[in-house]
């Protein structure tokens, strides 16, 4: 957010910085519009057993009843680590090119 001054500030009229003044501002950070690679998810391979969903940095793991239910790509920046946490013998997640 830009303000605008009509006259120069002294230190003591400036607003604080580093502050988050409200809840959930990273809801408004959409990860997924700079991805270069993205997950596809097999739900007939998938054993859910959620390791995904662990260790997806963006919380990007769609959860429901215990269950995987697939990938919320708003948020899903295609780091690939729910790919190669995925356990070898389900692989139910693979990444490929954005553009595919
Ligand atoms: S690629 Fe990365 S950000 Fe996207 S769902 Fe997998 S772990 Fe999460
Ligand atoms: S890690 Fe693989 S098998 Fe486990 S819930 Fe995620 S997609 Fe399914």
């Amino acid at each position: 957010m830009s303000m605008k001054f009509d006259k120069p500030m002294t230190w003591q009229e400036l607003p604080a910085g580093c502050l988050i003044d409200e809840r959930a501002t990273s809801l408004h950070f959409k990860t997924g519009d700079w991805r270069s690679m993205r997950p596809l998810w097999d739900a007939e391979k998938c054993i859910h057993c959620l390791f995904c969903w662990i260790t997806c940095p963006d919380t990007a793991i769609t959860v429901q009843d215990g269950k995987m239910t697939g990938i919320d790509y708003d948020y899903c920046k295609g780091c690939g680590i729910c790919a190669v946490i995925c356990p070898p013998k389900a692989s139910a997640i693979d990444m490929v090119r954005e553009e595919k």
